[in-house]
C-alpha cells in the first residue's frame, strides 16, 4: 500500500507527485488515459504537433513558478514575442483592444471614448452602484463602447454564457483595468502595451506543451499508473485507508487521497453524497472545448493568435498559429492553425459531426483570408475536451463551498483546475501544487 494516491495525471497531479516525492513521500498517480498530461497533452501526427486542449503558452507573473517551468524544460524551449490581434469588422485591431482604440473606425472610436469618459464621470460622482455581475463590471470598467464593440461579444463567445449570468469576483488581475491615461493615449495613437506579463512567452521547441508535463514527470515515472480510470473511492470503516477501484477492476489502496480530477467525476465515485451537495455540484458550470487542427503547405500570417469576437466571422473564439511558436511543430515549408470553439453538451456545436465542424472552420478561415487556397491544406484533425473552462456563474460561491466542505469531510484534498474548480492556468496549478506540498510537508510526516 502507498501512503498517498493522487487521482489524475494532468499537470497538477504530475507536479504534485514530483514535489511530494522530492520531500520523501511515497505516492502513486492514477490516470485514466494511456498517457499523462490532461489538457496539456499534445498530438504529434504527420509531422505536425498540436496542443489538444487548445493552444498553450508558458507565461506567469509568479517568478518561482515561471522559473520552475523554464528550468524543467532545460534546452527544449524558445522565447517568442506575443503578436496578437483582434479580428474586428473585416480588419485587425491590436490586442488588448482598449490599448489600440486608434485603430478602430472613427465612429467606433468616438463611441468607445465618449462612453468611457461618461462612465468615468458617473463613477467620480458616485452615480454607479457596485457591479452585480460580470456584464456590469465590464461596463463600469470600460464604458458601454468598449463593452459592446469587444468585451461583451468576446466574453459571451468564449464563456458560452450571457455576461449578466456570470459573477465578476474572478476578473481582477485577469482582465487588466486600463488607467485613464492609457485609454486616452490609445485613442490618439500613442502605443501602450497592456498585459505585459504575456508580452514575451516561452514554448517548447519540440513536443508541444505536453513536453512540459513529461519533463516534470521524468523523475517520477515509476509512480504513474496510466489506463487506471478511477471508478470508486471508498474510505474503510473508522477513517481507515482509501480503497480506490478502477473501471477495469484494479484496486489501489492508500492512506491519503488527493484529487486533481473534475469535481463532477469525483463526487460520482464517492459514497453517500448528500442530495444538497450533489445538487450544488450539478449546478457548477463549465465549458467544453472543440479544437480543430489544420496543417498547411506554405506560410500563415505572422501572428501568435487572433481573437475573434464576432459570431458571423466563425464559431471559433480564437485562432492560433502553433508554427509561429516553434518551427519544429510543422514540417519544413509548412505551417499550422489551431481553432478553438467552446461548446456545451446539447448545443448546436455538440451535435455536429467532426467533418461538419472541420468543414465549417475551413470555410470561415478561407472567407476571412487566413487560408488563401484550400489546396494548401495537407492535414486536418479535431479533438473534443469535456472539461475545459470553469464558468463562474452567480450561484458559484455558494455551490462550490458546499462541495468543498463535503470533500474535506471525506478527507479528500482538492488540487488543480477542475478539482478546486477555479480558473487556474498552468502557473496557477503549479502554484497550488507547491503550496499544497509545503503545507502537506509541515503537517504530514513522509
Ligand atoms: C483552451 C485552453 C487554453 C489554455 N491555455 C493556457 C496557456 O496558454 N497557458 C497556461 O498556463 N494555461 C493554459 N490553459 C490552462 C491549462 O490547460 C490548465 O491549467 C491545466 O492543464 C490544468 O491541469 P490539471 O492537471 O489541473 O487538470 P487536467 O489537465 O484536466 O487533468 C486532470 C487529469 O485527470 C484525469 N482524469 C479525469 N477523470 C479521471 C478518472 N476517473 N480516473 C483517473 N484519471 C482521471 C484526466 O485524464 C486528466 O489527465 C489553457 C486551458 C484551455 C482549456
Amino acid at each position: 500500500m502507498v501512503k498517498t494516491a493522487i487521482l489524475g495525471g494532468g499537470l497538477t497531479g504530475i507536479t504534485l507527485a514530483r514535489l511530494l516525492t522530492e520531500n520523501g513521500h511515497d505516492v502513486v498517480v492514477l490516470e485514466r488515459e494511456p498517457k499523462i498530461g490532461g489538457l496539456c497533452r499534445s498530438l504529434v501526427d504527420d509531422g505536425f504537433t498540436f496542443d489538444i486542449g487548445g493552444s498553450h503558452i508558458i507565461f506567469s507573473r509568479d517568478s518561482e513558478v515561471l522559473d520552475f517551468m523554464r528550468a524543467v524544460l532545460s534546452d527544449n524551449k524558445d522565447m517568442r514575442s506575443r503578436n496578437t490581434k483582434i479580428l474586428y469588422k473585416n480588419g485587425y485591431i491590436g490586442y488588448p483592444f482598449e490599448n489600440h482604440l486608434y485603430q478602430l473606425p472613427r465612429d467606433d472610436l468616438f463611441f468607445c471614448i465618449h462612453e468611457f469618459i461618461k462612465t468615468q464621470i458617473a463613477l467620480e460622482k458616485g452615480d454607479l452602484e457596485p457591479p452585480a455581475n460580470f456584464c456590469e463590471w465590464i461596463h463600469h470598467t470600460f464604458g458601454r463602447g468598449i463593452a459592446e464593440c469587444y468585451m461583451v461579444p468576446y466574453n459571451e463567445k468564449i464563456w458560452n454564457c450571457p455576461t449578466e449570468a456570470m459573477s465578476h469576483h474572478w476578473v481582477d488581475g485577469r482582465i487588466p483595468r486600463p488607467p485613464v491615461e492609457d485609454i486616452l493615449r490609445s485613442a490618439i495613437g500613442i502605443e501602450t502595451d497592456g498585459y505585459t506579463h504575456q508580452a514575451e512567452f516561452t514554448y517548447p521547441v519540440t513536443g508541444g506543451i505536453e513536453s512540459l508535463v513529461n519533463a516534470i514527470a521524468s523523475p517520477v515515472e515509476d509512480c504513474i499508473r496510466t489506463n487506471f480510470e478511477v471508478s470508486s473511492v471508498r474510505r474503510e470503516e473508522g477513517e481507515g485507508n482509501f480503497v480506490i477501484r478502477s473501471s477495469g477492476g484494479e484496486v489501489a489502496e492508500a492512506e491519503r487521497c488527493i484529487s486533481t480530477i473534475p469535481l463532477q467525476a469525483l463526487l460520482s465515485y464517492l459514497e453517500d453524497v448528500p442530495q444538497g451537495v450533489q445538487e450544488a455540484c450539478d449546478a457548477l458550470c463549465y465549458n467544453s472545448l472543440c479544437c480543430v487542427f489544420i496543417g498547411l503547405e506554405g506560410e500563415v500570417p505572422d501572428y501568435s493568435w487572433l481573437y475573434v469576437p464576432q459570431k458571423d466571422l466563425g464559431e471559433f473564439n480564437r485562432i492560433s498559429f502553433p508554427s509561429n511558436y516553434s518551427t519544429a511543430v510543422a514540417p519544413p515549408g509548412h505551417s499550422s492553425i489551431l481553432a478553438e470553439i467552446t461548446y456545451n453538451e446539447g448545443d448546436h456545436i455538440s451535435g455536429m459531426s467532426d467533418e461538419a465542424v472541420i468543414g465549417s472552420v475551413v470555410e470561415r478561415l478561407e472567407r476571412i483570408g487566413i487560408i488563401k487556397d484550400p489546396s494548401q491544406i495537407v492535414y486536418t484533425g479535431i479533438e473534443w475536451q469535456r472539461f475545459a473552462y470553469v464558468v463562474y456563474d452567480l450561484g458559484y460561491p455558494g455551490n462550490i463551498s458546499l462541495v468543498r466542505e463535503f470533500c474535506a469531510d471525506q478527507a479528500v484534498s482538492l488540487v488543480g483546475r477542475f478539482s478546486q474548480f477555479e480558473y487556474l492556468n498552468m502557473d496557477g496549478c503549479i502554484r497550488s501544487a507547491i503550496d499544497f506540498s509545503r503545507t502537506f510537508q509541515s503537517t504530514t510526516p513522509p
